[in-house]
């Protein structure tokens, strides 16, 4: 590794507030240090509190990541140009809140409307019914839901200063500690947490919430696998994850996206399964019927080809969805649908 070879990686950290210009065409490269297997690079700043600097400092650590060798450890500094730094910018939060909770999953998927929060929001509540402590962290910044489907929106959680800290509480419905985004921003707010905001966003919805004792934290992830993801998984201290697809071809290709992140040599996270949602469709007043809209066995397919379990299959159900969208989770009947859930939170917890 030398730093001009890391110099060239930094190309694809592009500054989304400046004509997606490189920070190294930016002149924002103020350093770059190679010391054994460890790579620290320092961004200079214009000013204190940059609302891009966590953002910038995310997507420079992923584009290490992603081109240096295995192994390599990476730091991104930062130096304000020009007034005397009084306080670091960005965030600068320990994991303090996370050190009673037992295990941290994240709820993945490769594209967006596969029912990854329906699964997320679902299982949650399944977990709770079997007895666990389990706390939700909606992440999805593209689109939160967890408040919708909880029946929780315009709820806004208690906040307290502990010395130089803001904790936030985590509203409690159904027996899960549930956080969300959408406690925060108006559906129009949520606008500006696109790209920029979205790495410190998370992180706050995570690292800033007294979550206390938890057997098991549900991370609701954002759709995709992009920068964010990549510097989400590498700054939390996840478990593993789930990842969630429906059974059509285009959405199974993408699960391939979510199986190559999490297997990425420097994330290197193990996946606890794969959940087939829609898998199915069940009428109503015909539940014993299964009809395959969607196509049959592609997710059992998927999950050989990469050796990951198929944990779960949900059935497409009309009750599923007026559950998401009365706030009231299926998870909460003991209807087939509700089984179904709490079957793929017993497997869960099998394979943890
Ligand atoms: P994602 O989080 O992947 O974007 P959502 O969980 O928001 O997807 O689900 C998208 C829509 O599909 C929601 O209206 C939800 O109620 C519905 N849905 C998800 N899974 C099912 C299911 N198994 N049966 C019926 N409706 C579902």
């Amino acid at each position: 590794m030398k730093t001009n070879e890391v110099n060239k990686w930094l190309l694809e950290v592009q500054h989304p507030a400046k004509g997606d210009k490189s920070v190294v065409e930016l002149g924002m490269v103020d350093s770059i240090e190679i010391q054994d297997n460890k790579v620290t690079v320092t961004l200079a700043f214009a000013k204190h509190r940059d609302p891009l600097a966590e953002y910038l400092i995310g997507s420079t650590r992923a584009a290490v990541i992603r081109n240096a060798p295995e192994g390599t450890q990476v730091e991104v500094k930062t130096v304000v140009k020009e007034e005397a730094p009084k306080k670091k910018p960005g965030l600068d939060l320990g994991l303090e809140e996370l050190s009673n909770v037992g295990h941290i999953i994240g709820i993945a998927s490769g594209k967006g409307g596969v029912g990854k929060s329906t699964v997320a929001v679902n299982l949650a509540v399944a977990l709770a019914r079997l007895g666990y402590k389990v706390g939700l962290a909606d992440a999805d910044v593209y689109g939160p839901s967890v408040p919708k489907m909880t029946a929780t929106e315009g709820m806004v959680p208690e906040a307290f200063q502990e010395g130089e800290k803001e904790v936030i509480v985590p509203l409690e419905k159904y027996g899960v500690k549930w956080m969300s985004i959408g406690y925060f921003a108006s559906p129009e707010q949520a606008l500006i947490w696109r790209g920029p905001m979205a790495c410190n966003a998370l992180k706050q919805m995570l690292l800033q919430v007294r979550w206390g004792e938890l057997d098991f934290l549900l991370i609701d992830m954002p759709p995709g696998t992009g920068d964010i993801h990549i510097s989400l998984v590498h700054d939390i201290p996840l478990d593993g994850a789930l990842i969630v697809s429906t059974p059509q071809d285009v959405a199974l290709a993408d699960v391939e996206k979510g199986v190559n992140m999490f297997r990425n040599k420097n994330v290197n996270k193990p996946i606890f399964g794969l959940v087939e949602n829609m898998a199915w469709f069940t009428p109503e007043e015909l539940p014993d019927h299964k009809y395959y809209i969607f196509g049959q066995g592609g997710g059992e397919k998927m999950a050989a080809k990469y050796g990951i379990e198929l944990l779960g299959q949900i059935p497409i159900v009309q009750s599923i969805r007026e559950g998401g969208d009365s706030g009231e989770p299926a998870a909460l009947s003991s209807r087939p649908d509700g089984v179904a859930f709490l079957e793929l939170a017993q497997k869960l917890v099998a394979s943890v």
